[in-house]
Protein backbone atom coordinates (compact mmCIF):
# COMPACT_ATOMS: atom_id res chain seq x y z
CA UNK A 1 0.00 0.00 0.00
CA UNK A 2 1.21 3.42 -0.58
CA UNK A 3 0.48 6.35 1.59
CA UNK A 4 -0.38 9.14 -0.23
CA UNK A 5 -1.70 11.32 2.67
CA UNK A 6 -1.77 10.87 6.33
CA UNK A 7 -3.08 13.72 8.94
CA UNK A 8 -3.99 13.65 12.26
CA UNK A 9 -7.87 14.16 12.91
CA UNK A 10 -8.28 14.11 17.31
CA UNK A 11 -6.63 12.99 20.31
CA UNK A 12 -9.54 12.33 23.11
CA UNK A 13 -9.92 10.35 25.82
CA UNK A 14 -14.12 9.72 25.53
CA UNK A 15 -14.54 7.03 23.08
CA UNK A 16 -18.10 8.70 22.32
CA UNK A 17 -15.67 11.78 20.90
CA UNK A 18 -13.57 9.70 18.38
CA UNK A 19 -14.40 10.10 14.44
CA UNK A 20 -17.82 8.35 13.38
CA UNK A 21 -16.54 4.09 13.04
CA UNK A 22 -17.53 4.47 9.14
CA UNK A 23 -13.53 3.72 8.10
CA UNK A 24 -11.53 0.67 9.06
CA UNK A 25 -9.11 1.37 12.02
CA UNK A 26 -6.20 -0.47 13.75
CA UNK A 27 -4.60 0.24 17.08
CA UNK A 28 -1.32 0.93 18.22
CA UNK A 29 0.04 0.01 21.63
CA UNK A 30 2.38 -0.50 23.95
CA UNK A 31 4.72 -0.10 26.88
CA UNK A 32 5.64 3.40 27.39
CA UNK A 33 9.35 3.80 25.18
CA UNK A 34 8.60 1.18 22.93
CA UNK A 35 8.78 2.98 19.97
CA UNK A 36 5.19 3.46 19.09
CA UNK A 37 5.53 7.28 17.78
CA UNK A 38 8.35 6.36 15.83
CA UNK A 39 6.73 3.05 14.03
CA UNK A 40 3.59 5.28 13.34
CA UNK A 41 6.36 7.83 11.56
CA UNK A 42 8.16 5.50 9.69
CA UNK A 43 5.06 3.32 8.74
CA UNK A 44 3.21 7.08 7.37
CA UNK A 45 6.63 8.38 6.42
CA UNK A 46 6.10 11.43 8.61
CA UNK A 47 8.35 12.66 10.92
CA UNK A 48 6.28 14.50 13.53
CA UNK A 49 2.94 13.05 12.71
CA UNK A 50 3.63 11.03 16.58
CA UNK A 51 5.20 12.59 19.09
CA UNK A 52 8.01 10.71 19.83
CA UNK A 53 8.18 12.15 23.52
CA UNK A 54 10.99 11.84 25.93
CA UNK A 55 8.39 11.73 28.82
CA UNK A 56 6.88 8.35 29.02
CA UNK A 57 3.35 8.13 30.31
CA UNK A 58 2.65 11.68 29.20
CA UNK A 59 0.20 10.87 26.24
CA UNK A 60 -2.80 9.68 27.99
CA UNK A 61 -4.82 10.42 24.99
CA UNK A 62 -6.79 8.19 22.30
CA UNK A 63 -4.79 10.03 18.80
CA UNK A 64 -6.67 9.18 15.56
CA UNK A 65 -4.81 9.90 12.55
CA UNK A 66 -6.45 9.20 8.77
CA UNK A 67 -4.82 7.56 6.17
CA UNK A 68 -5.04 8.09 2.30
CA UNK A 69 -8.65 9.21 3.51
CA UNK A 70 -9.62 5.69 3.87
CA UNK A 71 -8.71 4.30 7.19
CA UNK A 72 -6.92 5.66 10.53
CA UNK A 73 -4.02 4.67 12.34
CA UNK A 74 -4.92 5.01 16.48
CA UNK A 75 -2.10 5.84 18.74
CA UNK A 76 -3.56 4.72 22.03
CA UNK A 77 -1.66 6.13 25.36
CA UNK A 78 1.37 3.70 26.44
CA UNK A 79 1.01 1.41 29.46
CA UNK A 80 3.13 -0.14 32.22
CA UNK A 81 4.75 3.66 33.54
CA UNK A 82 6.04 3.22 37.21
CA UNK A 83 5.44 6.53 37.92
CA UNK A 84 1.17 6.45 36.86
CA UNK A 85 -0.54 6.95 40.45
CA UNK A 86 -2.49 3.92 41.17
CA UNK A 87 -5.90 5.50 40.47
CA UNK A 88 -5.02 7.16 36.76
CA UNK A 89 -3.63 3.47 35.86
CA UNK A 90 -6.89 2.23 36.63
CA UNK A 91 -8.47 5.18 34.80
CA UNK A 92 -6.36 4.44 31.74
CA UNK A 93 -6.87 0.93 32.23
CA UNK A 94 -11.15 1.05 31.65
CA UNK A 95 -10.89 4.06 28.73
CA UNK A 96 -8.53 1.77 26.99
CA UNK A 97 -10.81 -1.35 27.70
CA UNK A 98 -13.65 0.08 26.39
CA UNK A 99 -11.78 1.41 23.56
CA UNK A 100 -10.85 -1.86 22.55
CA UNK A 101 -13.93 -3.72 23.52
CA UNK A 102 -16.61 -1.50 22.13
CA UNK A 103 -14.82 0.20 18.50
CA UNK A 104 -16.88 -1.69 16.28
CA UNK A 105 -14.88 -0.43 13.28
CA UNK A 106 -11.47 -1.12 15.31
CA UNK A 107 -9.96 -4.27 12.54
CA UNK A 108 -6.50 -5.14 14.70
CA UNK A 109 -4.94 -3.62 17.46
CA UNK A 110 -0.94 -4.17 17.43
CA UNK A 111 0.98 -5.13 20.51
CA UNK A 112 4.82 -3.36 20.33
CA UNK A 113 6.88 -5.31 22.43
CA UNK A 114 10.55 -4.04 22.88
CA UNK A 115 13.15 -7.01 20.58
CA UNK A 116 15.53 -6.57 23.63
CA UNK A 117 14.23 -7.36 26.55
CA UNK A 118 12.91 -10.90 28.02
CA UNK A 119 9.23 -11.65 27.79
CA UNK A 120 7.49 -8.95 30.28
CA UNK A 121 4.95 -9.83 32.48
CA UNK A 122 2.61 -6.68 31.72
CA UNK A 123 3.00 -7.72 27.81
CA UNK A 124 2.04 -11.03 28.54
CA UNK A 125 -0.92 -10.10 30.76
CA UNK A 126 -2.30 -7.30 27.93
CA UNK A 127 -2.25 -10.30 25.09
CA UNK A 128 -3.89 -12.54 27.17
CA UNK A 129 -6.65 -10.25 28.13
CA UNK A 130 -7.71 -9.32 24.37
CA UNK A 131 -7.16 -12.74 23.63
CA UNK A 132 -9.50 -13.59 26.24
CA UNK A 133 -12.06 -10.69 25.26
CA UNK A 134 -12.21 -12.13 21.56
CA UNK A 135 -9.77 -8.30 20.83
CA UNK A 136 -8.09 -9.32 17.28
CA UNK A 137 -4.20 -8.27 17.85
CA UNK A 138 -0.16 -8.93 16.44
CA UNK A 139 2.65 -8.75 17.92
CA UNK A 140 5.36 -6.11 16.60
CA UNK A 141 8.53 -6.58 17.28
CA UNK A 142 10.28 -2.89 17.38
CA UNK A 143 13.59 -1.85 17.18
CA UNK A 144 15.61 -4.81 15.76
CA UNK A 145 18.25 -2.83 14.61
CA UNK A 146 19.59 -2.95 18.25
CA UNK A 147 20.03 -6.60 18.17
CA UNK A 148 22.13 -8.96 16.15
CA UNK A 149 19.47 -11.57 13.94
CA UNK A 150 19.89 -14.98 16.59
CA UNK A 151 19.40 -12.77 19.40
CA UNK A 152 16.07 -11.57 17.73
CA UNK A 153 15.49 -15.45 17.01
CA UNK A 154 15.92 -16.10 20.63
CA UNK A 155 13.73 -13.31 21.86
CA UNK A 156 10.97 -14.15 19.77
CA UNK A 157 11.52 -17.49 20.84
CA UNK A 158 10.68 -16.81 24.04
CA UNK A 159 7.74 -14.79 23.83
CA UNK A 160 6.21 -17.45 21.58
CA UNK A 161 7.12 -19.86 24.14
CA UNK A 162 5.73 -18.11 26.83
CA UNK A 163 2.65 -17.96 24.11
CA UNK A 164 2.23 -21.08 23.74
CA UNK A 165 1.76 -22.06 27.67
CA UNK A 166 -2.08 -20.43 27.45
CA UNK A 167 -2.77 -20.18 23.66
CA UNK A 168 -3.11 -22.97 21.46
CA UNK A 169 -2.18 -20.78 18.17
CA UNK A 170 0.02 -17.19 18.20
CA UNK A 171 -1.17 -14.82 16.66
CA UNK A 172 0.88 -12.96 14.09
CA UNK A 173 4.71 -11.79 14.46
CA UNK A 174 6.07 -8.72 12.58
CA UNK A 175 9.73 -7.13 13.12
CA UNK A 176 10.67 -3.62 12.25
CA UNK A 177 12.98 -1.21 12.72
CA UNK A 178 12.07 2.65 12.55
CA UNK A 179 15.63 3.46 11.71
CA UNK A 180 15.96 1.26 9.06
CA UNK A 181 12.49 0.75 7.90
CA UNK A 182 12.39 -2.64 7.84
CA UNK A 183 8.81 -4.24 8.29
CA UNK A 184 6.76 -1.06 6.49
CA UNK A 185 5.78 -3.34 3.83
CA UNK A 186 5.10 -6.51 5.44
CA UNK A 187 2.67 -4.74 7.85
CA UNK A 188 1.35 -2.22 5.42
CA UNK A 189 0.44 -5.36 3.50
CA UNK A 190 -1.30 -6.88 6.48
CA UNK A 191 -3.10 -3.66 6.72
CA UNK A 192 -4.44 -3.48 3.68
CA UNK A 193 -5.47 -6.88 3.72
CA UNK A 194 -7.37 -6.65 6.88
CA UNK A 195 -9.17 -3.03 5.79
CA UNK A 196 -10.85 -5.30 2.76
CA UNK A 197 -12.19 -7.13 4.87
CA UNK A 198 -14.08 -4.36 6.74
CA UNK A 199 -14.91 -3.20 3.21
CA UNK A 200 -16.30 -6.14 2.21
CA UNK A 201 -18.14 -5.86 5.19
P1 LIG B 1 7.01 5.60 22.38
O1 LIG B 1 7.08 6.17 23.77
O2 LIG B 1 6.57 4.18 22.39
O3 LIG B 1 6.22 6.44 21.41
O4 LIG B 1 8.52 5.53 21.85
P2 LIG B 1 9.32 6.47 20.86
O5 LIG B 1 8.90 6.26 19.45
O6 LIG B 1 9.26 7.88 21.39
O7 LIG B 1 10.78 5.84 20.99
C1 LIG B 1 11.45 5.75 22.23
C2 LIG B 1 12.96 5.81 21.99
O8 LIG B 1 13.37 4.68 21.25
C3 LIG B 1 13.39 7.04 21.18
O9 LIG B 1 14.62 7.45 21.68
C4 LIG B 1 13.53 6.50 19.76
O10 LIG B 1 14.45 7.22 18.99
C5 LIG B 1 13.99 5.08 20.02
N1 LIG B 1 13.54 4.16 18.94
C6 LIG B 1 12.26 3.95 18.57
N2 LIG B 1 12.20 3.03 17.58
C7 LIG B 1 13.46 2.66 17.31
C8 LIG B 1 14.06 1.74 16.38
O11 LIG B 1 13.39 1.05 15.59
N3 LIG B 1 15.42 1.62 16.42
C9 LIG B 1 16.19 2.33 17.28
N4 LIG B 1 17.52 2.12 17.24
N5 LIG B 1 15.67 3.20 18.16
C10 LIG B 1 14.33 3.38 18.19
Amino acid sequence: MKIKTAEFVISNTDIKKCPEPTLPEVAFIGRSNVGKSSLINMLTQKKNLAKTSGKPGKTQLINHFIINEEWYIVDLPGYGYAKTSKLNRFKWTKFIESYLRERENLMNTFVLIDSRLEPQKIDLEFMNWLGHHGIPFSMVFTKIDKLSSSELQKNLAKYKKEMLKVWEALPPVFTTSSTSAFGREKLLKYIEEINGLYLKG
